[in-house]
Parts: C-alpha cells; sequence; structure tokens
C-alpha cells in the first residue's frame, strides 16, 4: 500500500522583512498565494528511511536525512513512537533553491503521506506544530490557498482569494542561498532603518476581489533589492517579462525564480513564450493561483 499526496509551489504577493532579531531570524508580512505547480510525495512501507526524487532537478536534491521530507517522517514517527520506515519517492516539479517553497512542500507532503500510510491520524494543530518546527514555509505549505503569515512567517491568517490570477515563472540556471540572501538584505539595510513589516491593505483587497490590475500595483519583496544584487543577470529576465506585458514582475521569495502576473490565461502563455525566446531564464511555466494545499490523492 502506497499513499501520494500532491503539494503545490508558492509566490510571495507581499514580503515585507524587518530588521534582524538577536536570534538572526527577521520578522516578517508574508503574504503568501499558492500556485499550480506541484510536487508529489509517494509514502511506502519499507525496511528502513529511504528518499528517491525524479525530475529535472532532482540530481540536486539530498537523499539522505538532511531532506526535508525525511526530517518530516522523523518528526512525526518520534511524536508517536514509530520508526520512521518509509520510502518517500519525490516527484519534483518544483524548481529547486528557486524561491518557491519546494523543499517546504515536500516536508508537508511527506508529513500528511506518513500520517496517512501509518494510520497517527494527527490533528490539524499537530500537524501544523510539526511544520512550523520543520521550517518557516513548511505550514502554508499544508494549508495553500493565500494566507498572511507574520512572525518568521510561520504564523498564519487564511486569506479570501475573489478569483483566479494567472502566472508565469521564470526558472533561472543556477539557485540562490535563502540566507545568503538574508545576509545581503541585512549588508544592503546596515545603518539604514527597517520599518515594522506590516501587510498592504490595498494588495489584501485586490486579492479578495480577484482584481489582477489592482494586485500588479501592490505587489512587493523587500528581498528583491539582495536577489537582484547577488544574481544581477535577473535584472534581464523582469525587464523581458514587462516588455511582453506582464502587470508585475517581480523576484519569487528570496529568488532566483522571477513571477509574472498577467491578465489571462492566454497572456501568461504570449509572456512564458516571449520569456523563453528572450534566452534570460532556463525555463518558462505558466501556472494559475491559488491552490489547495496539501491532497492526498
Ligand atoms: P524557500 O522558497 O522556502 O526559501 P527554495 O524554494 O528557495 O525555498 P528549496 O527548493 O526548498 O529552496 O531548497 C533549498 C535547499 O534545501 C536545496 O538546495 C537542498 O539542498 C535542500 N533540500 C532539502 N530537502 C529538499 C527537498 N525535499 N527538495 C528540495 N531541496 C531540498
Amino acid at each position: 500500500m502506497s499513499v501520494t499526496v500532491r503539494v503545490p509551489a508558492k509566490v510571495n504577493v507581499q514580503l515585507a522583512v524587518g530588521g534582524a532579531r538577536p536570534d538572526g531570524f527577521h520578522d516578517l508580512a508574508n503574504v503568501f498565494l499558492a500556485v499550480g505547480l506541484y510536487d508529489e510525495v509517494t509514502a511506502t512501507p519499507a525496511d528502513e528511511l529511504r528518499i528517491t526524487c525524479e525530475g529535472p532537478d532532482a540530481g540536486q536534491v539530498p537523499l539522505d536525512r538532511t531532506n526535508l521530507a525525511a526530517r518530516a517522517a522523523i518528526a512525526l514517527a518520534a511524536r508517536h513512537g514509530l520508526a520512521p520506515d518509509v520510502h518517500l519517492h519525490i516527484a519534483k516539479d518544483i524548481p529547486v533553491a528557486g524561491g518557491m517553497a519546494g523543499g517546504s512542500a515536500d516536508a508537508a507532503g511527506a508529513l500528511l503521506a506518513c500520517d496517512t500510510l501509518w494510520g497517527t491520524n494527527a490533528a490539524r494543530d499537530e500537524l501544523l506544530d510539526i511544520c512550523a518546527e520543520l521550517g518557516s514555509d513548511v505550514p502554508f505549505s499544508l494549508v495553500g490557498g493565500a494566507a498572511l503569515g507574520t512572525g518568521r512567517g510561520e504564523r498564519l491568517r487564511a486569506l479570501e482569494v475573489g478569483g483566479t490570477f494567472h502566472w508565469v515563472f521564470a526558472v533561472a540556471d543556477g539557485g540562490l542561498s535563502t540566507p545568503a540572501v538574508y545576509g545581503e538584505f541585512d549588508r544592503l539595510s546596515e545603518g539604514a532603518g527597517v520599518p515594522e513589516p506590516v501587510a498592504s491593505q490595498e494588495l489584501l483587497d485586490a486579492l479578495a476581489k480577484g482584481d489582477a490590475a489592482a494586485l500588479a500595483a501592490t505587489v512587493s519583496n523587500d528581498l528583491q533589492p539582495a536577489a537582484l544584487s547577488l544574481f544581477p543577470s535577473l535584472t534581464d529576465t523582469l525587464d523581458a517579462g514587462r516588455a511582453a506585458g506582464a502587470l508585475a514582475a517581480l523576484v519569487s521569495g528570496s529568488g532566483p525564480t522571477t513571477a509574472f502576473l498577467t491578465r489571462d490565461a492566454d497572456a501568461a502563455e504570449a509572456v512564458a513564450q516571449a520569456l523563453l525566446a528572450s534566452g534570460t531564464c532556463r525555463t518558462a511555466r505558466v501556472a494559475p493561483s491559488p491552490a489547495p494545499g496539501a491532497t492526498v490523492l
């Protein structure tokens, strides 16, 4: 018997970052939107914990116990006095180290798959607690939809979304490490006062209305200057998407994936074609949003 769980990627339509806290983390006002690019995690009983991965970026995914999916299985098993003897297979379609929370998605997927396979039937709050221990973005991967994350981003409030938003994601050649991008943010903001991160009411209203033009006017990412500083060629990708008619162009999370909001599905196809033709990215993917959170198939 096997259990397969499908889990979405995310884009941050607002990522407001506060100054570094004494513990090194940053307070955030993080508006997450789940998008229709998915990893699938399949859990099958095994003699010992084993991870396998398939997909175009599979070679970059660790297959040992540092894999976030493995850590999720170990955390759930420990709480229930079980041995984490499971084979986790990850069918990976979310870009690796791309700022789209692919590892977090796999953690949430593995957690739900193991909970189902082992019959541990953890309450939603217990699953969310384990997710928060595993990483700031993991709780959102479990719940999907749209949510405002505060604290390190792990305290979530679900948000209303009044329509479908059509995105294009340009996948860069290479990755960016999230800690390195935060380090560059700290360097660039040194000496300057960093304001308290606050969610934009205009942006929340645009999401609730399903108004793409209004959302485009309000998206923001405080990590973008740091990501561009470490990966300057992303400026060319952003320019190419804007020139192709995207309503908004921004770095996704810590990058280097760039995100383009478009008017409708046809515009998304046109922007994706133009981005591919521009030669400024490795590949371009269209995806609608919001997408559901981790779901047992
Ligand atoms: P985020 O948007 O949450 O900052 P990201 O999308 O930039 O994350 P990930 O794809 O989650 O980045 O991977 C970051 C690093 O985590 C990878 O380079 C890899 O070494 C490690 N990692 C651990 N587990 C996984 C996993 N299941 N899938 C991908 N990467 C993983």
